[in-house]
């Protein structure tokens, strides 16, 4: 079991899950940070969006089209 948290472990502020920079498919920079996220469907969402998932990000970024 892995639990443990350092640094290397990021939060996808779209779906929650979470990932490091080694499991990580995409990344975005927005306001000088660096993001990481476990898809490019995550990243395009957060990129539409990032105002929106980075208050809550605890939601899943899947929703109705
Ligand atoms: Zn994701």
């Amino acid at each position: 079991m892995k639990r443990q948290r350092n640094k290397d472990a990021y939060e996808d502020p779209v779906c929650g899950m979470e990932i490091s920079r080694k499991t990580a498919l995409d990344e975005f920079s927005y306001h000088g940070k660096t993001y990481y996220f476990c898809a490019g469907t995550c990243r395009e969402a957060f990129e539409a969006e990032p105002e929106k998932y980075l208050r809550q990000h605890r939601q899943h970024g899947v929703r109705p089209k």
